[in-house]
Protein backbone atom coordinates (compact mmCIF):
# COMPACT_ATOMS: atom_id res chain seq x y z
CA UNK A 1 0.00 0.00 0.00
CA UNK A 2 1.91 3.72 -0.99
CA UNK A 3 1.07 7.07 -0.62
CA UNK A 4 -0.43 6.99 2.66
CA UNK A 5 -1.21 9.71 4.17
CA UNK A 6 -1.68 8.97 7.96
CA UNK A 7 -0.73 5.53 9.65
CA UNK A 8 -2.02 5.18 13.51
CA UNK A 9 -0.57 2.20 14.92
CA UNK A 10 -1.01 0.89 18.21
CA UNK A 11 -4.96 1.85 18.36
CA UNK A 12 -7.33 0.15 20.71
CA UNK A 13 -10.56 -0.56 18.86
CA UNK A 14 -14.01 -0.43 20.73
CA UNK A 15 -15.72 -4.11 21.15
CA UNK A 16 -12.35 -5.62 20.30
CA UNK A 17 -11.11 -6.08 24.10
CA UNK A 18 -7.35 -5.70 24.14
CA UNK A 19 -6.18 -6.21 20.95
CA UNK A 20 -4.43 -3.67 18.68
CA UNK A 21 -4.66 -2.29 15.36
CA UNK A 22 -3.29 -0.13 12.61
CA UNK A 23 -5.19 2.04 10.35
CA UNK A 24 -4.35 3.83 7.16
CA UNK A 25 -6.04 6.51 5.79
CA UNK A 26 -5.33 7.79 2.67
CA UNK A 27 -7.32 10.26 0.31
CA UNK A 28 -9.92 11.27 2.97
CA UNK A 29 -10.72 7.77 3.53
CA UNK A 30 -10.17 5.07 5.94
CA UNK A 31 -8.02 2.53 3.52
CA UNK A 32 -7.30 -0.46 6.17
CA UNK A 33 -7.77 -1.60 9.21
CA UNK A 34 -5.61 -4.61 10.12
CA UNK A 35 -3.41 -6.20 12.86
CA UNK A 36 -0.52 -4.58 11.59
CA UNK A 37 0.38 -2.70 8.34
CA UNK A 38 3.16 -2.71 6.49
CA UNK A 39 3.15 0.46 5.64
CA UNK A 40 4.68 4.28 6.21
CA UNK A 41 2.13 7.51 6.49
CA UNK A 42 3.28 11.06 5.72
CA UNK A 43 1.97 11.13 9.16
CA UNK A 44 3.20 8.62 11.67
CA UNK A 45 1.07 8.01 15.05
CA UNK A 46 1.64 5.83 17.30
CA UNK A 47 -2.00 5.81 19.15
CA UNK A 48 0.47 3.85 22.75
CA UNK A 49 -2.13 1.45 22.85
CA UNK A 50 -5.36 3.96 23.58
CA UNK A 51 -8.47 4.29 22.00
CA UNK A 52 -9.42 5.36 18.36
CA UNK A 53 -12.95 6.10 17.41
CA UNK A 54 -14.88 8.07 15.10
CA UNK A 55 -14.92 11.64 15.74
CA UNK A 56 -18.54 13.13 17.73
CA UNK A 57 -21.67 14.44 16.29
CA UNK A 58 -23.75 17.26 17.89
CA UNK A 59 -27.10 17.32 16.49
CA UNK A 60 -28.48 20.44 18.50
CA UNK A 61 -26.49 23.50 19.12
CA UNK A 62 -28.20 27.41 19.46
CA UNK A 63 -25.49 28.80 17.72
CA UNK A 64 -26.51 31.68 17.36
CA UNK A 65 -26.78 32.23 21.18
CA UNK A 66 -23.54 30.71 22.38
CA UNK A 67 -21.84 33.27 24.88
CA UNK A 68 -25.00 35.41 25.60
CA UNK A 69 -25.69 34.87 28.70
CA UNK A 70 -23.37 37.77 29.98
CA UNK A 71 -25.54 40.42 27.96
CA UNK A 72 -28.75 39.79 30.27
CA UNK A 73 -30.45 39.11 32.93
CA UNK A 74 -31.17 35.14 34.82
CA UNK A 75 -34.73 35.52 33.95
CA UNK A 76 -34.99 33.34 31.42
CA UNK A 77 -32.36 30.91 32.89
CA UNK A 78 -34.61 30.70 36.02
CA UNK A 79 -37.91 30.45 34.23
CA UNK A 80 -36.55 27.88 32.15
CA UNK A 81 -34.95 25.51 35.11
CA UNK A 82 -37.72 26.19 37.44
CA UNK A 83 -40.45 23.84 39.12
CA UNK A 84 -41.21 20.64 36.34
CA UNK A 85 -40.62 23.14 33.32
CA UNK A 86 -44.17 24.87 33.31
CA UNK A 87 -42.90 28.01 32.43
CA UNK A 88 -40.87 27.37 29.49
CA UNK A 89 -42.53 29.21 27.44
CA UNK A 90 -42.06 32.54 29.70
CA UNK A 91 -38.80 31.48 29.57
CA UNK A 92 -38.44 31.71 25.61
CA UNK A 93 -40.17 35.14 25.86
CA UNK A 94 -37.85 36.76 28.35
CA UNK A 95 -34.78 34.93 25.95
CA UNK A 96 -35.73 36.71 23.26
CA UNK A 97 -35.29 40.12 24.55
CA UNK A 98 -31.19 39.83 23.76
CA UNK A 99 -32.83 39.64 19.60
CA UNK A 100 -33.41 43.21 20.15
CA UNK A 101 -29.73 44.03 19.66
CA UNK A 102 -29.15 40.94 17.01
CA UNK A 103 -26.18 41.35 14.92
CA UNK A 104 -23.94 39.40 12.50
CA UNK A 105 -20.99 41.28 13.56
CA UNK A 106 -20.81 39.77 17.05
CA UNK A 107 -22.78 36.71 16.52
CA UNK A 108 -20.09 35.61 13.92
CA UNK A 109 -16.90 35.71 16.18
CA UNK A 110 -18.95 34.07 19.32
CA UNK A 111 -20.12 31.48 16.52
CA UNK A 112 -16.44 30.80 15.29
CA UNK A 113 -15.13 30.28 18.59
CA UNK A 114 -17.59 27.65 20.06
CA UNK A 115 -17.38 26.15 16.52
CA UNK A 116 -13.01 25.86 17.16
CA UNK A 117 -14.08 24.17 20.57
CA UNK A 118 -16.00 21.87 18.93
CA UNK A 119 -13.03 20.76 16.84
CA UNK A 120 -10.45 20.90 19.55
CA UNK A 121 -12.75 17.95 21.59
CA UNK A 122 -13.19 15.96 18.26
CA UNK A 123 -16.92 17.11 17.47
CA UNK A 124 -16.66 17.65 13.63
CA UNK A 125 -20.46 17.61 12.72
CA UNK A 126 -22.95 19.95 14.42
CA UNK A 127 -26.71 20.57 13.64
CA UNK A 128 -26.73 24.18 14.74
CA UNK A 129 -29.81 26.30 14.95
CA UNK A 130 -30.15 30.32 13.56
CA UNK A 131 -33.31 32.01 15.19
CA UNK A 132 -35.10 33.41 12.68
CA UNK A 133 -38.27 35.77 13.76
CA UNK A 134 -38.85 39.59 13.07
CA UNK A 135 -36.38 40.21 15.96
CA UNK A 136 -33.72 38.19 14.66
CA UNK A 137 -34.45 38.74 11.26
CA UNK A 138 -31.86 36.61 9.27
CA UNK A 139 -28.49 37.97 11.65
CA UNK A 140 -28.27 34.89 13.05
CA UNK A 141 -28.56 32.93 9.63
CA UNK A 142 -26.25 35.05 7.98
CA UNK A 143 -23.54 34.19 10.83
CA UNK A 144 -23.69 30.64 10.85
CA UNK A 145 -23.53 30.66 7.36
CA UNK A 146 -20.34 32.15 7.15
CA UNK A 147 -19.07 30.14 10.05
CA UNK A 148 -20.26 27.28 8.31
CA UNK A 149 -18.27 28.02 5.08
CA UNK A 150 -14.94 29.26 7.65
CA UNK A 151 -15.10 25.40 9.00
CA UNK A 152 -15.94 23.78 5.64
CA UNK A 153 -13.36 20.78 5.88
CA UNK A 154 -12.86 20.33 9.51
CA UNK A 155 -16.08 20.91 11.22
CA UNK A 156 -19.44 19.96 9.14
CA UNK A 157 -22.17 22.40 10.37
CA UNK A 158 -25.43 22.06 9.23
CA UNK A 159 -27.53 25.14 9.76
CA UNK A 160 -31.18 24.89 10.85
CA UNK A 161 -33.27 28.22 10.19
CA UNK A 162 -35.14 28.18 13.10
CA UNK A 163 -38.78 30.05 13.58
CA UNK A 164 -38.17 29.98 17.65
CA UNK A 165 -40.69 32.60 18.32
CA UNK A 166 -43.52 30.64 16.37
CA UNK A 167 -45.35 31.03 13.36
CA UNK A 168 -48.44 31.64 13.63
CA UNK A 169 -48.32 33.91 16.78
CA UNK A 170 -45.26 35.77 14.99
CA UNK A 171 -46.86 37.17 11.96
CA UNK A 172 -44.15 37.76 9.14
CA UNK A 173 -41.89 34.88 10.47
CA UNK A 174 -43.15 32.67 7.54
CA UNK A 175 -41.66 35.10 4.98
CA UNK A 176 -38.13 34.97 7.14
CA UNK A 177 -38.03 31.21 6.45
CA UNK A 178 -38.77 31.33 2.95
CA UNK A 179 -35.91 33.69 2.78
CA UNK A 180 -33.06 31.97 5.46
CA UNK A 181 -33.43 28.47 3.00
CA UNK A 182 -33.39 30.45 -0.22
CA UNK A 183 -29.67 31.75 1.72
CA UNK A 184 -28.82 28.37 1.52
CA UNK A 185 -29.56 27.16 4.69
CA UNK A 186 -29.49 23.12 5.10
CA UNK A 187 -32.54 22.20 7.41
CA UNK A 188 -36.06 23.89 7.83
CA UNK A 189 -35.92 24.20 12.07
CA UNK A 190 -39.86 24.41 13.73
CA UNK A 191 -40.91 24.58 17.16
CA UNK A 192 -44.86 24.24 16.92
CA UNK A 193 -45.43 23.90 20.85
CA UNK A 194 -44.94 27.39 21.23
CA UNK A 195 -48.27 28.07 19.51
CA UNK A 196 -51.46 29.15 21.46
CA UNK A 197 -53.80 25.99 20.45
CA UNK A 198 -53.19 22.63 18.39
CA UNK A 199 -54.78 24.16 15.18
CA UNK A 200 -51.93 26.87 15.27
CA UNK A 201 -49.50 23.71 16.48
CA UNK A 202 -50.76 21.87 13.37
CA UNK A 203 -50.18 24.95 10.62
CA UNK A 204 -46.69 25.42 12.49
CA UNK A 205 -46.29 21.86 11.32
CA UNK A 206 -47.71 22.23 8.16
CA UNK A 207 -45.88 24.98 7.08
CA UNK A 208 -42.28 23.62 8.09
CA UNK A 209 -42.55 20.49 5.97
CA UNK A 210 -44.36 22.24 2.75
CA UNK A 211 -40.95 24.24 2.68
CA UNK A 212 -38.85 21.21 3.52
CA UNK A 213 -40.62 19.87 0.67
CA UNK A 214 -39.99 22.92 -1.56
CA UNK A 215 -36.33 23.09 -0.64
CA UNK A 216 -35.80 19.21 -0.93
CA UNK A 217 -34.42 19.19 2.63
CA UNK A 218 -34.39 18.01 6.15
CA UNK A 219 -36.67 18.93 9.06
CA UNK A 220 -35.60 19.34 13.07
CA UNK A 221 -37.98 20.53 15.75
CA UNK A 222 -38.02 21.58 18.96
CA UNK A 223 -41.16 19.55 20.73
CA UNK A 224 -43.14 19.56 23.81
CA UNK A 225 -39.83 21.66 25.78
CA UNK A 226 -42.27 21.96 28.63
CA UNK A 227 -43.57 20.75 31.69
CA UNK A 228 -47.04 19.94 30.43
CA UNK A 229 -48.38 16.60 29.90
CA UNK A 230 -51.06 17.08 27.58
CA UNK A 231 -48.49 18.55 24.78
CA UNK A 232 -48.45 16.13 21.84
CA UNK A 233 -46.63 17.85 19.01
CA UNK A 234 -44.35 15.30 19.12
CA UNK A 235 -46.88 13.03 17.93
CA UNK A 236 -48.18 15.64 15.54
CA UNK A 237 -44.97 15.83 14.24
CA UNK A 238 -44.58 12.14 13.70
CA UNK A 239 -47.65 11.29 11.78
CA UNK A 240 -47.09 14.55 9.50
CA UNK A 241 -43.55 12.89 8.50
CA UNK A 242 -45.59 9.56 7.59
CA UNK A 243 -48.14 11.20 5.87
CA UNK A 244 -45.37 13.78 3.36
CA UNK A 245 -43.49 10.36 2.90
CA UNK A 246 -40.54 12.12 4.90
CA UNK A 247 -39.35 8.79 7.08
CA UNK A 248 -36.22 9.39 8.59
CA UNK A 249 -35.72 12.70 7.28
CA UNK A 250 -37.60 15.03 10.52
CA UNK A 251 -35.39 14.75 13.70
CA UNK A 252 -37.37 15.27 17.16
CA UNK A 253 -35.65 17.40 20.00
CA UNK A 254 -36.47 17.86 23.64
CA UNK A 255 -39.54 15.92 23.48
CA UNK A 256 -39.11 16.81 27.55
CA UNK A 257 -43.26 16.12 27.84
CA UNK A 258 -43.07 12.78 27.17
CA UNK A 259 -41.78 12.50 30.83
CA UNK A 260 -45.39 13.29 32.21
CA UNK A 261 -47.57 10.89 29.92
CA UNK A 262 -50.02 8.16 31.24
CA UNK A 263 -48.56 5.24 30.46
CA UNK A 264 -50.96 4.34 27.11
CA UNK A 265 -50.17 7.71 25.35
CA UNK A 266 -46.33 7.05 25.51
CA UNK A 267 -47.02 3.64 23.96
CA UNK A 268 -48.70 5.00 21.35
CA UNK A 269 -46.45 7.24 20.86
CA UNK A 270 -43.21 4.62 19.87
CA UNK A 271 -45.07 3.24 17.86
CA UNK A 272 -45.49 6.08 15.26
CA UNK A 273 -41.96 7.33 16.25
CA UNK A 274 -40.49 3.62 14.81
CA UNK A 275 -43.28 3.73 11.92
CA UNK A 276 -41.65 7.28 10.57
CA UNK A 277 -38.19 6.69 11.87
CA UNK A 278 -37.86 9.87 14.11
CA UNK A 279 -35.13 9.54 16.34
CA UNK A 280 -35.64 11.99 19.49
CA UNK A 281 -32.25 14.51 20.57
CA UNK A 282 -32.15 14.60 24.19
CA UNK A 283 -30.32 16.86 26.14
CA UNK A 284 -30.95 16.07 29.67
CA UNK A 285 -28.40 18.65 31.38
CA UNK A 286 -30.30 21.58 30.08
CA UNK A 287 -33.68 21.07 32.09
CA UNK A 288 -35.27 19.30 35.05
CA UNK A 289 -37.45 17.39 32.75
CA UNK A 290 -36.17 15.32 29.86
CA UNK A 291 -37.27 12.38 27.21
CA UNK A 292 -37.64 9.36 28.42
CA UNK A 293 -34.35 7.56 27.01
CA UNK A 294 -34.01 4.18 28.49
CA UNK A 295 -37.20 3.46 27.62
CA UNK A 296 -37.50 4.62 23.86
CA UNK A 297 -33.83 2.56 23.57
CA UNK A 298 -35.57 -0.37 24.68
CA UNK A 299 -38.58 -0.24 22.21
CA UNK A 300 -36.05 0.56 18.95
CA UNK A 301 -36.38 4.50 18.92
CA UNK A 302 -33.12 5.71 17.89
CA UNK A 303 -31.97 8.61 20.83
CA UNK A 304 -28.59 11.01 20.72
CA UNK A 305 -27.29 13.29 22.48
CA UNK A 306 -27.13 17.08 22.46
CA UNK A 307 -25.03 20.36 23.82
CA UNK A 308 -27.97 22.19 23.13
CA UNK A 309 -27.05 25.41 24.73
CA UNK A 310 -23.42 27.50 25.18
CA UNK A 311 -23.59 30.02 28.00
CA UNK A 312 -27.55 31.67 26.89
CA UNK A 313 -29.95 32.28 28.50
CA UNK A 314 -31.03 28.59 29.10
CA UNK A 315 -27.60 27.26 30.41
CA UNK A 316 -24.45 28.53 31.86
CA UNK A 317 -21.96 26.09 30.73
CA UNK A 318 -20.96 23.37 27.42
CA UNK A 319 -17.61 23.76 25.91
CA UNK A 320 -19.01 21.44 22.82
CA UNK A 321 -17.33 18.52 24.42
CA UNK A 322 -19.64 15.94 23.91
CA UNK A 323 -18.09 13.27 25.39
CA UNK A 324 -18.88 15.42 29.05
CA UNK A 325 -22.69 15.54 27.31
CA UNK A 326 -22.35 11.81 27.13
CA UNK A 327 -20.67 12.14 31.17
CA UNK A 328 -23.45 14.29 32.18
CA UNK A 329 -26.41 11.90 30.87
CA UNK A 330 -24.80 8.91 32.28
CA UNK A 331 -25.32 10.64 35.94
CA UNK A 332 -29.05 12.52 34.55
CA UNK A 333 -30.40 9.32 32.97
CA UNK A 334 -28.56 6.41 35.41
CA UNK A 335 -26.71 4.60 32.74
CA UNK A 336 -23.63 3.36 34.36
CA UNK A 337 -23.46 -0.39 33.45
CA UNK A 338 -20.29 -0.80 30.91
CA UNK A 339 -23.05 -1.91 28.11
CA UNK A 340 -24.86 1.85 29.12
CA UNK A 341 -21.72 3.40 28.67
CA UNK A 342 -21.33 2.18 24.81
CA UNK A 343 -24.92 3.03 24.35
CA UNK A 344 -24.09 6.30 25.73
CA UNK A 345 -20.64 6.44 23.21
CA UNK A 346 -23.33 5.41 20.24
CA UNK A 347 -25.51 8.07 20.63
CA UNK A 348 -22.58 10.94 20.42
CA UNK A 349 -21.35 9.39 17.31
CA UNK A 350 -22.83 6.58 14.87
CA UNK A 351 -26.67 7.13 16.25
CA UNK A 352 -26.26 11.15 15.79
CA UNK A 353 -24.27 11.12 12.57
CA UNK A 354 -27.46 8.73 11.00
CA UNK A 355 -29.79 10.94 12.72
CA UNK A 356 -28.45 13.76 11.14
CA UNK A 357 -28.29 12.15 7.61
CA UNK A 358 -24.55 12.12 7.44
CA UNK A 359 -23.10 9.79 4.48
CA UNK A 360 -20.06 7.94 4.87
CA UNK A 361 -19.35 7.73 8.92
CA UNK A 362 -18.00 4.59 10.66
CA UNK A 363 -15.16 3.65 11.65
CA UNK A 364 -14.56 1.26 8.50
CA UNK A 365 -12.46 0.59 5.75
CA UNK A 366 -14.49 3.04 2.45
CA UNK A 367 -15.44 5.39 5.09
CA UNK A 368 -14.81 8.85 5.40
CA UNK A 369 -11.78 9.20 8.17
CA UNK A 370 -13.30 11.38 10.77
CA UNK A 371 -11.34 10.23 13.78
CA UNK A 372 -10.37 10.62 17.52
CA UNK A 373 -7.72 9.19 18.76
CA UNK A 374 -7.64 9.52 22.54
CA UNK A 375 -5.72 9.39 25.91
CA UNK A 376 -7.64 6.77 27.34
CA UNK A 377 -7.85 3.01 26.04
CA UNK A 378 -11.66 2.66 26.51
CA UNK A 379 -15.09 3.86 26.55
CA UNK A 380 -15.38 4.25 30.59
CA UNK A 381 -12.18 6.46 30.98
CA UNK A 382 -12.75 8.45 27.70
CA UNK A 383 -15.95 9.45 29.59
CA UNK A 384 -14.22 9.75 32.90
CA UNK A 385 -11.70 12.44 32.09
CA UNK A 386 -13.97 13.71 29.02
CA UNK A 387 -10.69 15.15 28.20
CA UNK A 388 -9.41 16.68 24.70
CA UNK A 389 -8.26 14.11 21.74
CA UNK A 390 -4.72 13.65 21.79
CA UNK A 391 -5.31 14.11 17.92
CA UNK A 392 -8.53 14.61 15.65
CA UNK A 393 -8.80 13.76 11.99
CA UNK A 394 -11.20 15.46 9.61
CA UNK A 395 -11.25 14.62 6.22
CA UNK A 396 -8.53 12.21 6.31
CA UNK A 397 -5.83 15.14 7.93
CA UNK A 398 -5.03 16.04 11.29
CA UNK A 399 -6.66 19.47 12.47
CA UNK A 400 -4.41 22.36 13.46
CA UNK A 401 -5.08 21.90 17.60
CA UNK A 402 -3.04 24.74 18.00
CA UNK A 403 -4.79 27.19 15.25
CA UNK A 404 -8.20 25.65 16.52
CA UNK A 405 -7.12 26.50 20.64
CA UNK A 406 -6.28 30.16 19.22
CA UNK A 407 -9.91 30.61 17.62
CA UNK A 408 -11.50 29.27 20.89
CA UNK A 409 -9.50 32.12 22.57
CA UNK A 410 -7.99 29.60 24.95
CA UNK A 411 -4.21 30.88 24.56
ZN1 LIG B 1 -32.56 23.52 22.39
Amino acid sequence: MTDIDIHIRNARLRHRGDARFSIAVRNGRIAAIEPSLDVRGSEEIDAGGNLVTTSYVNPHLHLCKVWTLPMMEEAALKAYQGGVMAKARDAIDLASKIKDSYDASWITPNARRAVALAALYGNLHIRVFADVDNKARLEGVKALLAVREEFRGIVEVQVVAFAQDGLVREPGADRLMEQAMALGADVVGGIPWIESDDAAREAHIRFCFDLAGKFGKDVSMLLDDVGDPNMRTLEMMARETIARGWHGRALAHHCRAMALYPQPAFDDLVGTLREARVAVVSDPHTGPLHARVKELLARGVSVCLGQDDISDAYYPFGRNNMLEVAFLAAHLLWMTTRAEIETLYDMITVTPASAINIGDFGLAVGAAANLVVLDQPDVVEALRFHAPPRYVISHGRSVDLTRMRDLAGLR
